[in-house]
Formats: C-alpha cells, structure tokens, sequence
C-alpha cells in the first residue's frame, strides 16, 4: 500500500498556474500513499494558514481528500494525516485486441475487481464491439458508477491530433464517435491510447524508470517510457516498430499494404499465415503448441531473432534499464530467449549494462497502465481546479 504513484505522460511536465493550488495539492497528496498532515503541508507549501484550509475544504467537499485516523492511540494525540481519497473509485479498463477484449475494473490503488475476457472481432462494425464490450463493463460494474475509463486500441492512437488509422487494423473506426459513445454509455470520462503504450505505462516501477516494452501477438508494437515519461511521438505513432522494414522480410506482404515489415515476419499473424500451421486455426492454439511440435517452436524462436535485431537498434538508441516482452507469442520462453540473445548480439555494449530482458506482467500490465493513465488525466491539477470552479459556480 505504499505504491508510489509516478507521474506518466503529459501531466508529468510542470503545469502553469500558482504551485499552491489546490489541484496542486491534491497532486502532493497523491504523491504519498502515506499522506500528510496540515503542519507538513503548511511547511512543504509556504502557504498561509487560512488558504491552506480554504483549499483544503474545498477538496473534502469534492470528495477528493479524507482524513485518516492513525491505527492505535498514542501518548499525546499523533497528527491526523490527509490523504488522496482513492475510497471506493473504479476505473473501468478496456483492452481491445483483434480477436478478444479484456474487461476490467481497478480500484484507483491498481487493485483488479472484476476482469472478464470475452472474444471479439476487430473487423467487426465499431458500434458493434462498443456494444460487446460495454455491456460486459456494465454488467460487471453492476450498477456502481466509474470515475473513469481507459481503452487501450491496436493502433496508433493520438488524443489531440487524431492521427488517421487507414493503414491500421482501425481504419473503419471513428475514434472521436467511439470516445463518445463510451462516455455516454459509462457516464464518465473516456481517454483512448495505444495498447502497447498502456502496458509500457502498467511496466513502470518506480520515477525515474527507462523502459521499452513490446506486446508481440497478432501484431507487434512496442510503448517506451524515457525517465518515468511516455513518448507519444509527435503524432501519436511513437512505438509503432511492426511497420519498419527488414532484410529478412524483403518480399512478404504486411497486412498494412507493403512489403518487408517487421510484422510480415515475427508477428502471430505472419506464423499463422504459414502454410504448414494453417490447421491451428487459431494464434491461441498454435502458440499452445510451441511445447510440442517442433516446427512451430523454429518458427518462434526465429521470429524472436528477427525482433531481437530491431530492439537491439531501440536498445542502442534509448538504452533503456529494461525491455519487457509481452503478448501472446512473446511471452513464449523460446521467442523470448532468442529475442535476448540477439538483442546481446546486435546491441552496443554500453547500452547493455545492467539491462534486464524480462517477460511482460501481460495478466494485468496493461489494465493497471490505463488505469494509471486514466488517474493521471482525471486528477490533473488543471482538471482538478476546473472541477473545483464548476462546483463553486
Ligand atoms: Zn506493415
């Protein structure tokens, strides 16, 4: 219970304003599980007393801080602390796929309530996935209201400049109608991002953390956090390494249109695609047999191998402390070895100190960044002041 809730994305930059709003403290509060007490506050912020309280009131009555009692009663009275009240707030986290969607529900301290997997088809019209995967929400939520929602998408996805999703597995969504449609189904506000991105976000363990992660399942993608920061990129397409090209897939056809993609070789898609796995039908049951049919584990080892030569390129570039590997196929011991070992190869030898290489948290890595995500954006000092404002007005 002493998570330190990092600052991710946008809001970690400084916001204007007085450093003494009241969005500001709730932020200070935020920063420590523990809490503070109003003789701490008064002396972290320089703040007169009487505006201190002021705002502090206003933040009880929004319902954004409570006052916790200590455990047991010391000699003399111990100060009671303030606290983020965290209390009782879901977030609902959608992890849409190209064949399945997760549902989820997390308490604000990244507590999974309820989760749910339901199959889903990408291909499908958007209003009907909407459907399928908010009924599911509602129906776990039963009945209880969300603070937020978080919708992690198989695309690049761009929050302020709504990048075009024709060349991706989105190209007949709307992702501003489908922001819409969620909120007014969820009643509450919506932020869409990168699906990658989202787990990079649920991967980060403390402030400062460098990490690249990369989901590798029916496509690949990869979200990377420089010094506790997301990189969105300029457009929204930061991450996006299925789509560069590679000798070793010079000739094969990506589902994007060219030839030669990453993805065209080492994604679930493109091991599916081969002929002499066409009877697994299915990435779920092909991946179920890398134990025990030999061709498919070559497959995935040298799918790990090619993917491991443009990590080693991201590794030497940004080298981060630590390369997470997830999704379907990349969770597969084998995929993964063979990842690593290249990525050794290939990289420089600076960038490799003390570099871990691990397996994705893919259980929840992805819902808890949403969720973390979705906590960043609501209780934003701006947000929080705007939210005051209506109240007061
Ligand atoms: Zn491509």
């Amino acid at each position: 219970m002493t998570e330190q809730r990092t600052l991710v994305g946008e809001t970690a930059q400084p916001s204007p304003g007085p450093a003494t709003s009241a969005g500001h403290l709730l932020q200070l509060l935020r920063s420590n599980t523990a809490g503070y007490s109003r003789a701490d506050l008064l002396e972290i912020t320089g703040m007169a007393r009487s505006t201190l309280y002021e705002r502090l009131d206003a933040l009880f009555a929004a319902g954004l801080v409570y006052e916790s009692t200590p455990l047991r009663a010391q000699r003399g009275r111990p100060p009671r602390s303030l606290r983020f009240d965290d209390r009782d707030k879901l977030v609902v986290c959608l992890e849409i796929g190209h064949t399945h969607a997760g549902i989820h529900l997390l308490s604000l301290s990244r507590e999974v309530v309820a989760s749910v997997r339901i199959p889903m088809e990408i291909g499908n019209a958007q209003e009907v996935v909407v459907d399928q995967v908010v009924g599911e929400a509602l129906r776990l939520l039963d009945g209880r209201q969300p603070v937020g929602a978080g919708v992690g998408l198989p695309a690049p996805v761009d929050p302020l400049h709504r990048l075009g999703l024709e060349r991706t597995v989105l190209a007949h969504w709307d992702l501003q109608l489908l922001q819409e449609a969620m909120e007014s189904r969820l009643d509450c506000p919506v932020l869409l991002e990168n699906d990658t991105r989202s787990m990079a976000v649920g991967e980060v363990r403390g402030p400062l953390d460098s990490l690249v992660a990369v989901k590798v399942s029916t496509g690949i993608g990869s979200g990377i956090i420089v010094r506790g920061s997301l990189v969105r990129g300029a457009h929204g397409a930061a991450g996006d390494i299925g789509h560069v090209r590679i000798p070793e897939a010079a000739g094969c056809r990506c589902r994007c249109g060219r030839d030669g993609c990453l993805a065209a070789v080492a994604s679930g898609r493109a091991l599916l695609a081969a002929p002499q796995f066409a009877h697994y039908g299915s990435l779920r049951r092909l991946v179920d047999a890398a134990d025990d049919d030999p061709d498919v584990r070559a497959a995935v080892a040298d799918a790990g191998r090619v993917l491991g030569r443009v990590l080693a390129a991201i590794v030497g570039t940004l080298n981060p402390g630590r390369v997470a590997v997830g999704g379907l196929v990349g969770v597969l011991p084998g995929f993964l070895q063979a990842c690593r070992q290249q990525i050794l190869a290939d990289a420089f030898e600076p960038s490799l100190v003390d570099l871990e290489i691990v397996p994705a948290d893919s259980r929840k890595a992805t819902a808890v960044g949403l969720c973390r995500l979705v906590e960043e954006s609501l209780y934003a000092p701006e947000r929080v002041e705007q939210l005051l404002a209506q109240r007061a007005g």
